[in-house]
């Protein structure tokens, strides 16, 4: 007794049914879990990709990212590695437009760590408003200025562990400024676009940016490494785009698993941007 409506059906109808018909519960249990195992095996029996094939498709996948996206100039405006610091500070939860739209008139008067260093966060907040968190995004130009001047001699440091210790300042900053500024490569500034490539791509199944990094530093050749932050963004904004990945113009489709694309995950991120805006902390990238 019970057995047809259960087989018929799957996931939560199926288990709220089986609550309902108590006395079928014992049926119900072996079906829904025999449903399961049958996915596990499915799963299981997927081939897993071997780490030198992931290493020769994201080798040609970053070749072909520099042939596309190579000679582009930076999408941010600076002269100095401090105006790069204070500039990628300000792009957290910002397009680069409208951080380009305020750096003029940031840089012009406070373009120097000592000038900057002097300023009263509220002026500098005042000249910044129109980006998200402009409240913390100016309290921290200004700390990373004092951090600059009290314990690096005016000078922006140059390696990761000093970099990351500036407020405001996270891997994915450091990353970049070593890189664009020193011509530094440490490791790879992976941002929403690198990290969600980098699933869609199949060459991680890490849950954070930090992570993904890790997955990324070890199958792609360390000569590659410091064109991948802004070659996969452009990518990431003309093709592999959050909302709707444009898979039939990709010039890479033949090296995607074409990873199914949860269409509508940007505007959960969005929301998760708006949320993020009531707090009035901006992250450390
Ligand atoms: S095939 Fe689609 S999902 Fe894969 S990289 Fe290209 S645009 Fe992105």
């Amino acid at each position: 007794m019970g057995i047809l409506p259960f087989a018929l059906l799957e996931g939560p109808q199926a288990s709220l049914w089986a609550v309902q018909a108590k006395g079928s519960i014992p049926i119900a249990c072996l079906i829904l879990r025999a449903m399961s195992s049958g996915a596990k095996r499915r799963r299981k029996q997927m081939p897993r990709e071997s780490k030198k094939s992931k290493v020769a498709r994201v080798t040609e996948f970053c070749h072909r990212m520099d042939k596309l996206y190579g000679d582009e100039p930076s999408a941010l405006d600076w002269k100095t590695p401090f105006q790069l610091v204070i500039a990628v500070l300000l792009s957290a939860q910002t397009t680069d437009v409208a951080v380009n739209a305020v750096t003029p008139t940031l840089f012009e008067r406070w373009g120097t760590p000592e000038a900057m260093a002097q300023a009263s966060p509220s002026d500098v907040a005042e000249v910044i408003h129109r980006l998200g968190f402009f409240r913390t995004k100016s309290e921290h130009c200004v700390g990373c200025a004092q951090m600059i001047m009290t314990d690096y001699g005016g000078e922006v440091p140059r390696t990761m562990e000093e970099l990351v210790r500036l407020p405001g300042v996270g891997r994915k900053t450091a990353n970049i400024v070593l890189n664009k500024a020193f011509g530094i490569v440490e490791g790879i500034a992976v941002d929403t676009h690198v990290f969600r490539i980098a699933q869609r791509m199949g060459l991680t199944r890490a849950t954070t940016p930090l992570a993904a990094e890790q997955d990324l530093l070890a199958i792609i050749p360390q000569e590659l490494w410091g064109g991948v932050n802004s070659e996969w963004i452009r990518f990431g904004r003309a093709t592999c785009t959050a909302r709707l990945a444009k898979c039939d113009e990709c010039p890479c489709d033949d090296l995607c698993p074409k990873r199914p694309v949860r269409h509508g995950a940007g505007k959960a991120s969005k929301g998760k941007g708006k949320r993020r805006q009531k707090t009035s902390r901006a992250p450390q990238q």
